[in-house]
């Protein structure tokens, strides 16, 4: 270990910053913000620079660095460019045990500033020993996606309890099993939705009922169109938390793979005209295994409020009294259509958009028509792939032009998307000829056209997979 990593306290400390640009700026900004008195010298000035020193009651002293200034300073940066000054500086810090920071050169420093990931009271410092200032920057802006900007209020809340929790839980193991379930469960996440009394509250239940064991929760999260990358950090959060993982068909290899390793994954999905786990089931199971204790999470595919049947499995925990959060996806639609470059409404071409469903049994579609015909509107059918002829001829046969263009998009978002571009007269026999399989999306409207004055210098899929 080349350094050893502390956390400073330099409340009413005094500290000097030699130089006065924007580098120097920086580190009073940090230097400020913890609570230190500064002291700065410095040949000029910038404006950015006496603006904030004069808000924040910063001592400036235009003049040349004189040795006596590092007297009493408790931390000295030197932020000039002039390299002699700097090595002088550093020289008479170390000289006197001051610790002293050169910007840009660790050779000369004797601490270094660490990248900062701020959820005071917690905070992340990374340090790569002066080696590489981006890496820690990439690292950092990991570590602020993986912990949402609440987490210093949760470590105030904690701060706030510990005492009480300590004296009724007196048990070490029951008292960690308490903090744990506090920071990963449902109290944490009303910490991060910003209901912060009702997670006081909940602290307290829970304190209250801490000998009956653990409460479980349910989290129906929308696990987005396939893309990984399309993930909420919510959604990510929960999956790394989660004991319990039920999944549909159409969450994607490559989403379940960011599930928590030590989780239990079940499958739960139907495949078209086979229920192997019917929907009452799905909602007893994330019943009892929430009572279990269990931090159930129910990962569906898109977002789980769009044809999702999310609404009939909360009415069922709620009625069982479990606790439960819905946290949004990106929804087929908006996934498919990114991806494809088809904008679902557009000022010139479509006002509105309807999502559908173009499931059909027995090859009928019970829908409003006549409505679906208006001019300026996107369709967009979701579960259509059996149905496409029935949707098309029915279409046409209420009024909407045989050349409306139409579109379908198979396995959208992903790396084996497919979009098929036609019209209301020939989309199906295109999709026929070219063996499409599901999921497939339909958009129909003038916004299909688009497409193709976009799709080439649409980034989000590769070349490859743009159109067949
Ligand atoms: N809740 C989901 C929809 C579930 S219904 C959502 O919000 O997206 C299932 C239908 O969604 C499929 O039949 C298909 O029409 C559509 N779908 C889901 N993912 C898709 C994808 N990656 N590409 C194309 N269509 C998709």
């Amino acid at each position: 270990m080349d350094y050893l990593p502390l956390f400073h306290n330099l409340k009413g400390r005094r500290c000097l910053v030699v130089g006065g640009g924007d580098i120097a700026l920086r580190k009073c900004r940090l230097l400020a913000a913890a609570g230190s008195e500064i002291d700065s010298v410095a040949l000029d000035y910038s404006p950015e620079f006496t603006a904030f020193a004069n808000e924040q009651r910063i001592t400036m002293q235009q003049r040349g660095f004189q040795a006596s200034d590092i007297d009493r300073a408790a931390l000295v940066i030197a932020a000039t460019s002039d390299e002699q000054l700097n090595t002088q500086i550093s020289q008479l810090a170390k000289a006197r045990d001051i610790p002293v920071n050169v910007v840009d050169n660790p050779a000369l420093c004797s601490v270094v500033f660490p990248s900062i990931v701020d959820r005071s009271p917690v905070q992340i410092a990374i340090g790569t020993g002066g080696t590489s200032p981006v890496l820690a920057r990439l690292m950092r802006r990991k570590l602020e996606s993986l912990f949402p900007a609440a987490y210093g209020r949760l470590a105030q809340l904690a701060g706030q309890y510990r005492q009480s929790v300590k004296q009724k839980l007196t048990d070490e193991a029951t008292r960690k099993a308490f903090w744990e379930q506090v920071f990963e469960g449902p109290v944490a996440e009303r910490v991060f939705s910003g209901q912060q009394q009702q997670a006081e509250r909940l602290l307290e239940q829970q304190l209250q009922s801490s000998e009956d064991g653990v409460n479980g929760e349910v989290y129906l999260v929308g696990a987005g169109p396939g893309d990984p990358d399309l993930l909420t950090f919510k959604a990510l959060r929960l999956m790394q938390q989660a004991d319990i993982v039920l999944y549909d068909r159409l969450v994607s290899k490559e989403v379940r793979e960011l599930v928590r390793r030590d989780a239990d994954l079940v499958y739960v999905g139907k495949k078209e005209g086979d229920h192997p786990v019917n929907q009452d089931n799905i909602n007893q199971k994330l019943v009892d295994f929430a009572k279990q204790g269990h931090r159930v999470l129910r990962l569906k595919g898109g977002d789980p409020f769009i044809f999702g049947r999310g609404g009939e499995e909360i009415a069922f925990l709620a009625d069982n009294n479990i606790p439960f959060q819905v946290v949004p996806g990106i929804t087929a639609a908006s996934g498919c259509a990114s991806y494809a470059g088809i904008p679902l409404t557009h000022r010139d071409h479509a006002q509105s958009v309807r999502f559908i469903t173009g499931h059909s049994k027995d090859g009928k579609l019970n829908l409003a028509w006549p409505e679906l015909v208006m001019p300026n509107q996107t369709l967009v059918f979701y579960m259509g792939l059996n149905g496409l002829e029935t949707i098309c001829r029915e279409l046409m046969s209420h009024g909407l032009d045989k050349t409306t263009p139409a579109a379908l998009i198979e396995k959208g978002t992903s790396y084996r998307q497919r979009v098929f571009v036609s019209d209301l007269a020939n989309l199906p026999e295109k999709v026929r000829a070219s063996n499409a399989k599901a999921p497939t999306l339909i958009i129909i409207g003038h916004v299909v056209q688009l497409h193709h004055q976009l799709a080439w210098f649409n980034k989000s899929i590769t070349p490859d997979n743009k159109e067949s």
